[in-house]
């Protein structure tokens, strides 16, 4: 897109810090059921359903996870089976040797240091053998305590797309969100923005026509 029409555009939507607002609360009234699409019933079996998210989808971790969950229930489960039988036991996820050594260090330190229980805090999070700062952002944030703002490759199109950050590394987009996005919706955020960038602003042909928010977003094309 040419630089003058993209400073047209942004002088025809206005500022973000005056969109951030209406962006949310249009999104939020278009998918009310936005959440994350990992299936778990307790705080162990999110952060094992993210650690397993890695490299794969959503849906693949949720066919191997109901088998899994019923089979390791606590921490010590984990440790309690041979490596090559849990990674039997992931292998449909992919990188499972990988996502099995990282399992099994960070029930070790759950089991060592945090009585079994998972973290709450991302700074403990990240502590874990395996967990990243996007899985420790997932993890807290569903546990309630949101810590920063998931970026996944939905959150960066479109964060991109509205003119609310130029970076391109999810780190230095995390930031400029985090200067934009009120504190209270650091959770529903990114699952409101990945909901939209899966049903309408689609990666190679967005269907601006229809996108509830195409008077907000610079990048619009109608
Ligand atoms: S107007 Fe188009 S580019 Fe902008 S958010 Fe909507 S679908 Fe995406």
């Amino acid at each position: 897109m040419p630089r003058s029409y993209l400073r047209e555009a942004r002088k025809r939507v206005g500022p973000k810090r005056a969109r951030i607002r209406p962006v949310i609360e249009r999104l939020a009234v278009e998918y009310p059921d936005a959440t994350i699409a990992l299936r778990f019933t307790k705080p162990l079996e999110l952060l094992v359903s993210v650690m397993l998210s890695a490299q794969t989808t959503d849906v693949n971790v949720n066919r191997v996870t109901p088998a899994l969950f019923a089979k390791y229930a606590r921490p010590e489960d984990y440790l309690a089976v041979p490596a090559e039988e849990l990674e039997r036991d992931i292998f449909a996820t992919g990188f499972y040797h990988q996502k099995a050594r990282s399992l099994r260090g960070t029930m070790q330190m759950l089991i060592e240091e945090f009585d079994g229980e998972v973290p709450q805090t991302l700074d403990e999070l990240v502590r874990l053998p395996g967990v990243g700062r996007k899985t420790a952002n997932v993890v807290s944030s569903e546990l309630g305590n949101p810590s920063g703002i998931v970026v996944d490759t939905h959150v960066r199109r479109l964060s991109q797309r509205l003119g609310f950050t130029k970076e391109e590394e999810p780190e230095k987009i995390e930031r400029d969100l985090i200067r934009l996005v009120p504190r209270e919706d650091w959770g529903r955020f990114p699952h409101l923005l990945i909901w939209h960038g899966r049903r309408v602003c689609i990666a190679r042909d967005p269907r601006c026509a229809d996108c509830v928010i195409n008077d907000l977003c610079p990048s619009s094309r109608v």
